[in-house]
């Protein structure tokens, strides 16, 4: 369907992944109505430092702002704020909010991101049980974030795992408790989750994985225990919940659009209906150089998403996508992670895994997949070009370190 002629584009959603796709209609030369509908109080905003560097009072708020107020007068985008995006009509093309308001569209792009996982555990609505997603979340946790106070938190995500740095910095006693063997264990190797485990212990955290936790006890209204599933108790005055994000999709899957793990998408954000786009946390996408379809939760993916939408509108030239990747900091450790490492047949490591500077490359059928990289940004930038690529390469050759990555690159034609 040519959407060239859009009189009226609607986003719902005004994170990453929506305000960029508003930022790329208007450079890409959209000159017609473009609303943006978003139920949080704030103009469009960067979520990595929640976590990070405004959890630990080193950024202001305003920093967090992908553009000033005035952009978006000036590019006459109209902010709705505290709007609540309801119901979609698709016989209409119309979409509600919860105060009434109703508008019309001829393109809309879904971009409603995701929603922490709750804790089912007996207690878990004592106060001072914390999650992390947005700014007042953050603005919470910072006022009760004193030194001496014992956090306890329950997932070794990346996010539960900044947090544990950052309190660390804020001088709070943390204990982190994970389920599973080992942190990070969803999406990296048993060497990296030793890296950070050893990482997080000689930063003064005690970290107990394979850990499942029964249920939270209270004094006068506010926590104070986590007991444990072996009976073991942890006293704690605060809690940071982080056991992983589910996507909003339940405006699309009302509307009769498909969701499968996300809003199903094509290359170009598309759903099933052609007038209807989604981007961001809240997708299940192509992942073109992995060969299947995957759900991702990254501010590369939200502004890659962001920017394919807008192009696939305009009928402009579409962005070629690049390989997906992540990045996380936590205490003087930089992380950065090229492409996906589930299904990987083989891993090797360039570097001493005891240093703070090594990566962890790793591999299915011949192919580089992915590559977790500690402070090395040249491991990382190498390694995303090979994976777009997808040449056959010979492992052995990453680990000898007396190799600059550039000349590893250079063995091979991409
Ligand atoms: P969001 O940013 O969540 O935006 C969705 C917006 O839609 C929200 O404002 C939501 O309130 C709104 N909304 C939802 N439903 C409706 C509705 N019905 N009507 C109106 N509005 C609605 N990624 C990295 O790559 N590196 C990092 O280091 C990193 N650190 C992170 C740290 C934290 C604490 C968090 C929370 C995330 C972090 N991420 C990081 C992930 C990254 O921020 C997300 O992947 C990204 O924000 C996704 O963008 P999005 O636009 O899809 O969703």
């Amino acid at each position: 369907m040519d959407l060239s002629d859009a009189q009226s584009i609607v986003v719902v959603g005004g994170g990453q992944a929506g305000a960029q796709a508003a930022f790329s209609l208007r450079q890409g030369g959209y000159k017609y109505k473009l609303t943006i509908l978003c139920d949080e109080a704030h103009l469009p905003y960067q979520r990595p430092p929640l976590s990070k560097a405004y959890l630990k009072g080193e950024l202001d708020g305003e920093r967090l702002f992908l553009k000033p107020a005035n952009w978006y007068s000036q590019n006459n985008v109209e902010l709705k704020f505290g709007s609540r995006a309801v119901t979609i009509d698709r016989s209409t093309n119309t979409v509600q909010c919860e105060d009434g308001f109703r508008i019309r569209y001829d393109a809309l792009i879904l971009a409603t991101g995701s929603k922490p996982r709750k804790l089912k555990v007996a207690g878990s609505n004592l106060k001072h049980i914390y999650e992390l997603r947005g700014i007042e979340d953050t603005d919470l946790l910072k006022k009760v974030a004193l030194p001496e106070k014992r956090l306890l938190i329950v997932g070794a995500g990346y996010i539960g795992l900044e947090v544990a740095a950052t309190a660390r910095k804020l001088g709070l006693d943390v204990t982190v408790i994970e389920m599973a063997e080992r942190v990070l264990e969803r999406v990296t190797a048993p060497i990296m989750s030793a890296f950070f485990t050893r990482v997080h212990q000689q930063n003064g955290v005690k970290i107990l994985t394979n850990t499942t936790l029964s249920h939270f006890e209270g004094h006068c209204g506010d926590v104070s225990m986590a007991v444990l599933a072996d009976g073991s108790k942890i006293p704690c005055d605060l809690v940071l919940v982080g056991i992983g994000i589910i996507p909003n999709t339940e405006l699309a899957s009302d509307a009769g659009i498909a969701c499968n793990n996300g809003i199903t998408v094509d290359r170009n954000t598309r759903t099933n209906d052609p007038r209807v786009f989604a981007v961001g946390d809240n997708t299940n996408r192509p992942l073109v150089h992995y060969g299947r379809k995957g759900r991702l939760e990254s501010v590369h993916n939200a502004i890659e998403q962001g920017k394919l939408a807008a192009s696939a509108i305009l009928g402009s030239n579409r962005p070629v996508e690049d390989c997906p990747w992540f990045w996380s900091d936590q205490y003087d450790v930089k992380l950065q992670i090229a492409g996906l490492s589930q299904g990987y047949d083989e891993y090797v490591v360039r570097g001493n895994d005891q240093s703070a500077k090594f990566a962890v490359f790793y591999f299915r059928n011949g192919r580089l997949i992915s590559t977790d990289a500690i402070n090395s940004p040249a491991e990382f930038l190498v390694s995303k070009k090979l994976i777009i690529s997808g040449v056959n390469v010979v492992s052995s050759k990453f680990e000898d370190t007396s190799k600059p990555m550039k000349e590893i690159l250079n063995n091979y034609t991409i």
